[in-house]
Parts: C-alpha cells; structure tokens; sequence
C-alpha cells in the first residue's frame, strides 16, 4: 500500500512536470485506482478478520472465564475499579466508552469463554487502562471527535461551493478549506493507530503475564487483534486516499 501511495506521488509529480491536460487526466485517474485498491483490500481484511474471530471463537480460553469476567478481572489488575463490564447488542461492536466510564462488551465476546472473547475483552480494557494513565494519543482523539464530527459534516459541501467559486472567479481557496476538513478525518484514523496497537499490546502482555493464555491460545489471540488493528489501517490509508482524489479533481478543475 505504502508503495502504491509511493507510485502515486511519483506519478503526480512526474505529471505535474508535463503538460497540465495531462497531469489532470492521471492525477484522477490514479488516485481513483488507488481508491479501489484500497476499498478491495479492506474487503479482503473484514473477511479475513471474521474468518480469524469465527475460528478462534472456537478455541476455547484454558482458564474457562468469559469475556466479561477476564475483563473485570484485568481492570482490577490494573487498580482501576470506577470501570463497569457491561453488555452490548451486536457483533464486533465492542468499545470502551469514556464518557460513561464503561467497557461494552458483544453477544460474542461478553459470556464467551473463548481466545477470540479473551483477546477483545482484553483489548477494550487496554483502552480503559490507556485512560487511566493518561496515554497521550488517547487524549488527543478524544478531543478530535468534535471537531471530526464537525469538519466531515462541513466538507463534502465547501468543496462543492469551492469548485462553484473556482469555476466562477478560478481562485481554488475555498476548495482548498475544504481539503483541509477533510484532512481532519484522515489525521483522526491516523491518530486511532497508536491507539488501537497500543490497546492490543496491553491486552497481551496481561493475558501472558496473567496466565491466562499461553502458547498457542496466546498466539490465537495475537492473529486476532491483529487483523483487527488492519481494519483501521485500511481505514486511514482509506482517508488519505480520499484526501488524494479531492486534491486531483481541484487540479483537473483549475486546468
Ligand atoms: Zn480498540
């Protein structure tokens, strides 16, 4: 992915040297391949993540405790008691949420006794520990929810009083705010990675430290969250793509 991104600014700059028809025609053209390589790899990611949980979900945790009682079990651990394990409707909608001071565990992971349950319950926590201690890129998305929920609603629609504007006086500054809201996204899944990694290596290092699973049950474990953690890099690359596309349909706009 990296390299595709590598041939793409390749591409643009090689472009931009040559004639402007030009640069507008592959800039497009590349950031639109980009887009669905991208979007095919994240489908090839989910399914590989619900085939990895399907399997793991039947490998049962040796200690035999369920997701939420592994996870009562690791906030204790870790001195933190203002932290409630609750119950959450769905499938792989598991989170920690601040603000309610709560792990939200699945159908699929709250009584489950298996490596997948395990894994993901432990990872949750890893986010309430993360909170505990002031993890620095945990604060720092906290407070970019408002501003991403604000931004994304905004973009789509300056760009398009953008382009009205570029086309009407060919100054590209209001196209230009807009890239900018939309980059706000991209800097927020972008943000979420350390999060996300960080949350998984939490969750692993306490369910080795903790015996709760060894060996091949902790490797299990491993191969889950990390097809997990693909799931938001595919998200961010996803969104620097995108930020792409704007840019080159701005640049076939102005020629
Ligand atoms: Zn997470």
């Amino acid at each position: 992915m990296i390299e595709l991104l590598q041939t793409y600014a390749t591409e643009s700059s090689a472009a931009a040297s040559a004639s402007d028809g030009i640069f507008a025609g592959v800039s497009t053209g590349g950031s639109m391949v980009l887009m669905i390589v991208i979007a095919i790899v994240g489908y090839v990611v989910q399914a590989r993540l619900q085939s990895v949980f399907t399997k793991y979900s039947k490998v049962l945790s040796p200690g035999g405790m369920t997701g939420a009682e592994l996870a009562e079990r690791m906030l204790h651990d870790h001195g933190i008691y203002n932290v409630k394990v609750t119950h959450v409707k769905g499938h792989l909608t598991d989170h920690f949420n601040p603000a309610t001071m709560t792990v939200n565990l699945s159908d699929s992971v709250y009584s489950s006794r298996s490596v997948a349950a395990a894994a993901v319950a432990c990872h949750e926590c890893g986010h309430a520990v993360q909170h505990a201690v002031g993890y620095a890129p945990i604060k720092l998305r906290s407070q970019l929810v408002p501003i991403v929920n604000f931004s994304s609603q905004l973009a789509t629609w300056v760009i398009l009083i953008g382009i009205a504007i570029m086309a009407a006086t060919s100054s590209a500054v209001v196209c230009w705010i807009g890239i900018g809201l939309v980059a706000m996204s991209a800097v927020f899944s972008i943000v979420t990675l350390p999060v996300e990694y960080n949350a998984s290596d939490r969750a692993l290092e306490w369910l080795q430290r903790s015996g709760t699973l060894q060996g091949s049950e902790i490797e299990g474990a491993r191969v889950s969250l990390r097809w997990a953690a693909r799931t938001y890099l595919v998200a961010a690359l996803s969104a620097i793509a995108t930020i792409l596309y704007y840019i080159s349909i701005i640049n076939s706009r102005r020629d």
